[in-house]
């Protein structure tokens, strides 16, 4: 018989949700949370966003007087992620090749609603627990920055969101967007040059002087889109530039946007006689966070890994997800694994093991939450 956390797996998988798109999986997992005693609310944050679902928070009392504390995933894929068709071949679970499995982040939801059904199933005492799905994180942490943090009762939460069952996030970067338009002046390419401005030759000039890559262990800094130019006989009049900043570190992110800054103001200056002039927009995308490794919410999950013989490790992503809305507001969340492997991409996988493991971790996690 399969394991329940593969077939209920199996089942979510099954629900098309693509960011914005997650009406589906909210409505499912409202009946699912209801089920289990649970008590429902769903915001508004799509009101914001253009979506058709808000998140889902639920709030599931218990009969040990303590603080609860939350567990979260978010519910929505990133494209191709309608139709999927989930395919098992020796032990895991991947998807037919058209599209991502979507185990990021339904192996997150899955894990945490069986654990939650295996507790509740065992008839122990346990604290209350707060559960949170958010909606539309892969495109821009948009449903956790539209929910209402103040609406949490517990000190401290888990986001089931990364690789494997065992890894603890307990670190993310800053991290800067930038928007960049660089103007040039336009004429015929072959007839009269001379009174044009290429704003492609500007942009790259910039582009080479301005720091790019890896700029320390905790710093990195890319230009990832550039846009511009009509034909190959017009001297092009705009280049679109679009790019990232992050750090674990914020002074060495500001001293890094500042230098980006300064190679763009440099190049501008000097072809400004003949009319340059640029459009640059930096904007904070998110805040870093950093957590103790000895503070309770950390302990806790070592805890629980240890007592299923799951290898843990401690350690900073160099990505963004809910949890750095969350620890920017100064509520502190760790991130982690869920079994889920090669994400945003069609070859998405997730052994069987790793889903069960998973769902183990969130059991024991609640247990031991639940000791007094
Ligand atoms: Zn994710």
């Amino acid at each position: 018989m399969q394991n329940e956390v593969v077939s209920y797996f199996l089942e979510l998988v099954a629900i098309d949700s693509e960011s914005l798109n997650e009406r589906g999986m909210i409505d499912r997992l409202k009946i699912d949370l209801e089920e289990l005693g649970a008590e429902t609310f769903e915001d508004e944050c799509h009101l914001q966003t253009g979506g058709n679902a808000g998140n889902l928070y639920g709030y599931l009392p218990g009969n040990i007087d303590k603080t609860p504390i939350l567990l979260c995933a978010h519910v929505d894929t990133v494209k191709p992620g309608n139709g999927i068709k989930p395919v098992i071949r020796g032990g895991t679970i991947y998807s037919d090749g058209t599209t991502v499995l979507g185990g990021d982040d339904k192996s997150g939801v899955a894990e945490i609603i069986v654990g939650l059904r295996r507790l509740k199933a065992t008839g122990e005492d346990h604290a209350p627990i707060e559960i949170l799905f958010t909606v539309s994180e892969e495109i821009g942490l948009l449903g956790a920055r539209g929910f209402d943090i103040s609406r949490l009762k517990s000190s401290f939460g888990y986001a089931f969101d990364t690789h494997r069952v065992g890894e603890l996030i307990i670190g993310a970067p800053s991290q800067r967007s930038f928007n960049i338009t660089i103007h040039g002046k336009e004429s015929h390419a072959g007839v009269e040059p001379e009174k044009g401005l290429n704003a492609i030759r500007v942009a790259s000039e910039a582009i080479a002087r301005m720091p790019m890559g890896r700029i320390d262990f905790e710093t990195t800094c890319n230009i990832g889109i550039i846009k511009g130019g009509a034909a190959t006989n017009i001297v092009p009049n705009a280049v679109h530039i679009k790019g990232e900043a992050r750090s674990h570190n914020p002074d060495k992110l500001q001293k890094l946007c500042v230098e980006i800054r300064g190679a763009f103001d440099d190049i501008i200056e000097k072809h400004s006689e003949k009319g340059a002039s640029m459009d640059f927009l930096c904007k904070e995308e998110y805040h870093n966070f950093a957590l103790e490794e000895n503070s309770e919410a950390v302990q806790l999950a070592i805890k629980a890994l240890r007592d299923l013989d799951i290898a843990y490790t401690t350690g900073r992503t160099g990505g963004g997800s809910d949890a750095n809305i969350f620890n920017a507001a100064g509520f502190p969340m760790i991130i982690c694994g869920t079994g889920m492997d090669k994400v945003h991409t069609v070859d998405e996988r997730i052994e069987i093991d790793e889903l069960i493991r998973g769902a183990d971790f969130v059991l024991q996690l609640l247990r031991h939450h639940s000791e007094v």
